[in-house]
């Protein structure tokens, strides 16, 4: 019997008991909505955006509806104009084009690397033509460029960097956290990320206006008093009037839902890196497999994985595909003409002027994606492994010609 794998590769963990019971509080209490205060309450919003800043190291942060709401909100937050162009990474997932329309920008879409990171040359040179002055850095299935050449690239060519972080919550870049080196980052809390609230968001910066502006953009109307992790009142009294209100907050159950979760974040990163290298252990050595390389500075949150099979063709590919679902292993192909599930290629996006990335084109062509979920046991995650290795070898078959050369073929 080959071997099978039994998991559900959508099913999250539990949410914690703690975190039920804040809920379960905030229930009692009616007061959901989060401006719904009694006198001396400091409620649940509130608190999570002061920890959350407090991880990041950030001045501030704002709570919000969804990952996708704080990438379009700190777009406009910043300034993002009308028709404007904004640089982003070719691979990405569609809520990113998707916030830079909803901000009225133009996506310009900028090349990625074998290591599925933006290509910094090929930036160079889309900024140059564009004129852009704002970089969507997306982390894409976290992956962190060297943030160290990003930084000094986007300092040349006089663009700002708002960072993408909704694979990167809990990664570092050397010893300063994904996020903290734009001018903002925006952080899901939806399902499948690294907390779960079922959906929610966050924006984190030290920049006073584009906070201020984030804060009314949300929703707060004229009591952003009530926030603590925003700027002073001065600050608001400068661009309240001239700020649309465009709904988006966050509310106390989901707050209280998130709280012990972040408490606790550093501990699922560990739990998803062990996860992680458990299958990278398998995958990397295996013949026609070529994963992303990541540097010691990468500090990265495994909650997912990704691989290259650069000799195989479509047909292969699709073969594969098929063969590790059949015994249980759920792949997902990035090069697929026609957008399935939470993977679209760039091409499907037509809403944006069209654009040729080949380079990008050939990397997506052989990427394989597969997700890491928690309530996989570092066991669960070798047995995918050998699954992933076994249909590989199989479909390479016994005469692969790089080993042919070697062994199979080698005089007796
Ligand atoms: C999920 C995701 C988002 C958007 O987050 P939502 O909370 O689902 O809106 C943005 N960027 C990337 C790369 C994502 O994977």
């Amino acid at each position: 019997m080959p071997l099978r794998f039994q998991g559900n590769f959508t099913q999250q963990l539990p949410i914690p008991e703690a975190a039920i019971e804040r809920a379960v509080a905030v229930m009692r209490s009616g007061r959901l909505h989060r401006y719904n205060v009694v006198d001396g309450e400091v409620p649940e919003t509130v608190q999570l955006e002061r920890e959350f800043a407090a991880y990041m190291g950030a001045r501030f942060c704002l709570a919000c509806t969804s990952g996708g709401y704080a990438l379009q909100t700190a777009l406009r937050a910043w300034g993002v104009s009308h028709g404007e162009p904004v640089l982003t990474n070719g691979f990405t997932l569609s809520p990113v084009p998707g916030a830079i329309a909803a901000a009225g920008g133009e996506s310009v879409l900028v090349e990625i690397t074998d290591d599925l990171v933006i290509d910094i040359d090929d930036l160079a040179r889309k900024a140059r033509c564009s004129q852009a002055r704002v970089l969507m850095l997306s982390h894409m299935r976290g992956h962190i460029v060297d943030m160290g050449a990003l930084m000094d690239a986007a300092e040349s060519l006089g663009i700002a960097v708002i960072e993408d972080c909704a694979h990167t919550m809990g990664a570092r870049w050397g010893n300063t956290k994904s996020g903290a080196h734009g001018v903002a980052a925006c952080f899901s809390a939806q399902t499948y990320k690294h907390i779960n609230s079922g959906e929610g968001g966050f924006i984190t910066s030290d920049d006073e206006e584009l906070m201020a502006r984030a804060t009314i953009l949300s929703g707060s109307y004229m009591l952003y008093g009530r926030h603590e992790a925003v700027p002073s009142d001065e600050v608001f009294e400068r661009v309240r009037l001239d700020t649309p209100n465009c709904s988006g907050r966050m509310d106390n159950l989901r707050a209280a839902i998130l709280r012990p979760q972040l408490a606790d974040l550093d501990g699922l990163v560990h739990a998803w890196n062990e996860r992680y290298r458990a299958i990278e252990a398998i995958l990397r050595p295996a013949p026609g497999v070529h994963l992303p390389e990541r540097p010691d500075a990468e500090m990265y949150v495994g909650s997912s994985i990704q691989f290259m099979v650069p000799d195989l063709d479509e047909a292969g590919i699709r073969k594969l595909v098929a063969e590790c679902l059949a015994r249980g292993v759920d792949l997902k192909w990035f090069g697929d003409a026609e957008p399935v599930a939470y993977t679209s290629r760039y091409d499907s996006w037509r809403y944006l002027e069209q654009q040729s990335l080949p380079e990008t084109d050939r990397i997506l062509a052989s990427l394989l994606d597969m997700r890491i979920p928690l309530t996989f046991s570092v066991e669960d995650c070798r047995v995918i492994g050998r699954i992933i290795a076994d249909c590989l070898a199989a479909l390479r078959g016994p005469a692969a010609p790089a080993e042919a050369s070697s062994a199979a073929t080698a005089p007796r």
